[in-house]
């Protein structure tokens, strides 16, 4: 989808002014801050990539299949400090489950209706989508707060506003409907996370590497780590983006 919509000047390109945004309804000076000059723009020398200043989250999520109907199993995050969030969804759809995601996926889930919550690092839940969708808006929300718990103006711009969060992914198509869909539409997140996911899949082609290499091994991590456990493989994205962040 497109993030905006252009004034068409007739001429087959998009020039000219942004209108109300079908991503996030928005306007214009919410565009023009964003794009840094939408059409027009000039890659920076080095063409690192630019976040705005705003707080890098990575994420992955396991669920029940490629295809439109898949649910949500679990979700695993982790910000660029370090602190993660992970849960488990007790209303995924179980009658999609094969023989393969049993073996790969459920095998890997923490079990958190089993274990006891002090055995399990902390932000780990287990519950319906309702009770997940409200655990993860508050974690997401300690990313950029006054809290006193992570001290003052913690991710604050100097004119007293937070800043917004930037979702990672790795191949996201899937990830990013399927967070999305915990609020069940995409007008409904967080209002503190970016409306544009990103993933690392390009940019492991940006930098000229085959995104199609195993994650673990480009990252230096153990290749018999807890591969399809959301938790794990959005900290294997996390190592993998700041190796290609400082693989210029
Ligand atoms: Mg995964």
């Amino acid at each position: 989808m497109a993030p905006g919509q252009y004034t068409d000047v007739g001429n087959g390109r998009a020039e000219g002014t942004w209108q109300r945004c079908h991503a996030c309804r928005d306007s214009a000076p919410h565009h023009a801050a964003d794009t840094a000059g939408g059409v027009g723009f000039t890659m920076p020398a080095g063409s690192s990539v630019s976040t705005g200043g705003r707080v890098k989250v990575f994420f992955d999520t396991e669920f029940t299949g490629l295809h439109q109907h898949t649910t949500l199993i679990s979700i695993g995050l982790i910000a660029e400090d370090g602190s993660t969030f992970y849960a488990e969804l007790t209303d995924y759809d179980k009658s999609q489950v094969d023989d393969w995601l049993r073996e790969n996926v459920i095998n890997n889930l923490l079990g958190l209706e089993l274990n006891a919550p002090a055995a399990l690092p902390p932000d780990c839940y287990c519950g319906d989508t309702k009770t997940i969708a409200r655990k993860l808006e508050r974690w997401l929300s300690q990313l950029s707060t006054k809290d006193a718990a992570f001290g003052d103006r913690r991710n604050y711009e100097p004119n007293n506003t937070p800043q917004k969060i930037e979702m990672w992914s790795d191949c996201l198509s899937y990830d990013w409907v399927l967070f999305c869909q915990l609020w069940g539409h995409a007008f409904n997140i967080p209002k503190n996370v970016y409306y544009i996911p990103f993933d690392i899949c390009t940019l492991f082609k940006v930098r000229g590497i085959d995104p199609d290499i195993s994650r673990e091994e480009f990252a230096g991590l153990d290749t018999n780590g807890q591969k399809h456990n959301a938790l794990w493989d959005a900290k294997v994205i996390k190592a993998c983006y700041e190796r290609l962040q400082g693989a210029e």
